[in-house]
């Protein structure tokens, strides 16, 4: 469904990035992966998805605090794979702390990657997409982009304004074949998401089992995660010719939390 499309996932070593990267290497796109990790553990992933699923795979290490390596990381993809068709921001941090104790490096930092590096990556790639007359914007923005919660102001922020951002460049492309969307999920078992739970676990005296189950009781009525597979169906859905009238939305997969 997606051969002769490729795509640029950010933030794609782990987590929602990789699950999204494998579910449209499934669907034939060649793609762009990006993140940080071990040279060696990165060549096995690439290898990996490359030979599974006979797409091209290749690897940018950009930094996306830096907007001259997010300039560099689109320049690299249409140099490598001829193009670029979708575009999956996804790389994010977070850091937790009340607004009056909040490190102002910290705020710069969770702004620069998860909102900034948005912007830039879009800002780099629509000339192209533009040209071609087609394209896909896909933001992974959050429940916190919709919903705030205590201790996560660069978060909140960061998250709200992707959504903000994504439906300004629906709307400047509308009559283009650009969608621009964000895909807004509750909680999923990542890395990002384990830290948060081995100090709930910590500052709570309880087990780490005791701590998800915590975390997912507090804020997702489903109880359960939702997983990197998951998203990344909806990011091919996203990236399908049925959705070529979806554009400006924030689609929720966050069992029920933002419904409450
Ligand atoms: P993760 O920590 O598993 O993965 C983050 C990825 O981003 C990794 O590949 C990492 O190397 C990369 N990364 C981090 N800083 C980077 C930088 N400066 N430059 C380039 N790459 C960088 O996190 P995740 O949970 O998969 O989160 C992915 C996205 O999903 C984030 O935007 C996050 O805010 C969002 N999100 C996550 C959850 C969740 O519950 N896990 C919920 C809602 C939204």
């Amino acid at each position: 469904m997606l051969k002769g499309k490729t795509a640029v996932i950010t933030g794609s070593t782990s987590g929602i990035g990789l699950g999204i990267a494998e579910a449209l290497a499934a669907k034939g796109a060649d793609i762009m992966l990006n993140g940080f990790g071990e040279a060696d553990a990165i060549a096995a992933l690439t290898k990996g998805i490359a030979d599974r699923f006979g797409v091209k795979v290749g690897y940018d290490g950009a930094d996306m605090s830096k907007p001259d390596q997010i300039k560099g990381l689109i320049d690299h993809a249409t140099a490598e794979l001829g193009r670029v068709d979708i575009l999956v921001n996804n790389a994010g941090i977070q850091f937790t702390a009340p607004v009056d104790e909040f490190p102002a490096e910290r705020w710069d930092a969770v702004i620069a990657i998860n909102l900034s590096a948005v912007f830039h990556g879009i800002h780099h790639v629509l000339p192209q997409m533009k040209q071609r007359g087609w394209g896909r914007i896909i933001n992974i923005a959050s429940a916190h982009g919709l919903v705030a919660s205590v201790n996560k102001s660069a978060y909140v922020a960061a998250k709200h304004g992707v959504i903000g951002l994504s439906k300004v460049v629906a709307l400047e492309n509308a009559e283009t074949g650009i969608t621009s969307n964000s895909i807004c999920p509750g909680w999923v078992l990542t890395p990002l998401v384990q830290k948060q739970i081995d100090a709930l676990a910590e500052r709570k005296g309880i087990s780490v089992e005791e701590a998800a189950r915590d975390l997912l009781g507090e804020k997702q009525p489903s109880k359960k995660f939702v997983t990197p597979d998951q998203l990344g169906e909806l990011a091919v859905f996203l990236s399908s010719d049925a959705a070529s009238n979806m554009t400006g939305a924030a689609l929720t997969m966050d069992g029920g939390w933002t419904a409450q």
